[in-house]
């Protein structure tokens, strides 16, 4: 995060405090927020995810006494505005960090927070600058897939194609020729930045030179053209849990990016998206269908065949059943998640089919019929409101 997005975001706003709320004001607010606005109680809910992490960034400021000081301050610095002719370089040597990384406040925030770790676990990691020096969790990648509906219900195992920047093996991610080697900026002497007083204020500024790399390269690597990275192909299998609904968000642990030098590999989130069937619908661990029905089969009853997602069942149409009602079917639904075990219902919805055309045999049939309904006295508009 930069310091302009300091300046810009209103972090006790975002938390629903006053900006001399105290630490436990704080973390009530935020461990309330947390848990309504938490992806996993908002599955797929990418507005409350947004809003999820925002609440996190402004909670990892003003939960940290330090930080929250040095925030508290920039934002009086350059309250209205100050900040306008040069603008702000992220990363300026005031101490801020360009990027903090949340994972780490968590963490540390975690040994005393009891439990808030396990909440947050793992979503935080996701692609933010790390710094260089140490051991780093490989990154988390983020990819898609498509589902059939019955694929989808019943778990499946799919390759998934995924490209993701590495180092170009060519010049082992040095960006300059094999046989070369790029050498240190004139200019900046290899910090990448360029620092400038102005007043009292100590500004820094990527260096125009080198872009802010510290190096020049005067014969570029001819498979990266310089960058010293190539995009990489690799295509893992996954298994897909049973019961996956469209546009969940799966986390498999331990399937993104590699980590350096022995730390741990990232995590891969897989949103998942599920195609329509024909015949079945979903309502959670519910199986739907329509069945459609001749009058007569509501009126004497019958038994039809329809299909689960193994076979087929039979379900019993009891005489009398009325048009649009549903008749469930236990166990034949979705598997469920979970230790439990079982699976849902199938729901099946009756609904009468009308013929458009009638024989005459039928025809007859049927006004014979409709005759002998009124002398049995059966009105269907008896007790009708609108009568
Ligand atoms: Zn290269
Ligand atoms: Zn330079």
């Amino acid at each position: 995060m930069s310091q302009r997005e300091w300046i810009e975001k209103d972090f006790y706003k975002e938390l629903g405090v006053s900006s001399s709320a105290s630490q436990d004001e704080i973390k009530k607010a935020y461990r309330k927020l947390a848990r309504d606005l938490h992806p996993d109680a908002n599955p797929g809910d990418t507005k409350a995810e947004e809003r999820f992490k925002s609440v996190s960034e402004a909670h990892a400021v003003l939960s940290d006494p330090a930080k929250r000081k040095e925030y508290d301050e920039t934002r009086k610095l350059f309250a209205g505005g100050g900040y306008g002719r040069g603008g702000f370089t992220p990363g300026a040597g005031g101490g801020f960090s360009q990027d903090f990384n949340i994972g780490d406040i968590f963490g540390q925030a975690n040994a005393g927070d009891g439990g808030l770790g396990d909440l947050l676990g793992g979503l935080f990691n996701r692609g933010g600058a790390r710094t260089a020096s140490r051991p780093r969790r490989g990154a988390d990648v983020e990819t898609e897939t498509t589902l059939g509906f019955r694929e989808a219900a019943q778990g499946v195992t799919v390759p998934l194609r995924m490209t993701s920047p590495s180092p170009c093996t060519t010049c082992h991610g040095s960006g300059a020729k094999p046989g070369t080697s790029p050498r240190v900026c004139p200019v900046c002497n290899g910090n990448g930045v360029i620092s400038r007083n102005q007043g009292a204020f100590g500004f820094s500024e990527p260096c125009d030179e080198c872009r802010g790399s510290g190096s020049i390269i005067d014969d570029p690597c001819v498979d990266c053209h310089g960058s010293g990275i190539q995009n990489r192909t690799r295509t893992i299998t996954v298994r897909i849990p049973p019961g996956v609904s469209d546009g969940q968000k799966i986390r498999l642990a331990g399937q993104g990016e590699a980590g350096l030098r022995g730390a741990p590999s990232g995590d891969l989130y897989v949103t998942v998206h599920v195609s329509q069937d024909k015949v079945f619908g979903r309502n959670g661990d519910d199986l739907t269908l329509v069945l459609p029905v001749s009058y007569s089969e509501l009126v004497l009853g019958t038994t039809v065949s329809v299909p689960t997602l193994e076979g087929r069942v039979g379900v019993k149409v009891p005489p009398g059943t009325a048009d649009g009602r549903i008749l469930r079917v236990r166990g034949r639904g979705v598997p469920k998640r979970g230790p439990g075990g079982g699976a849902g219902d199938l729901l099946v919805t009756v609904k009468v089919a009308v013929p458009q055309k009638l024989d005459d045999n039928a025809a007859e049939a049927l006004k014979r019929y409709a005759e002998a309904e009124k002398t049995s006295g059966f009105d269907p508009r008896a007790g009708w409101a609108g009568a």
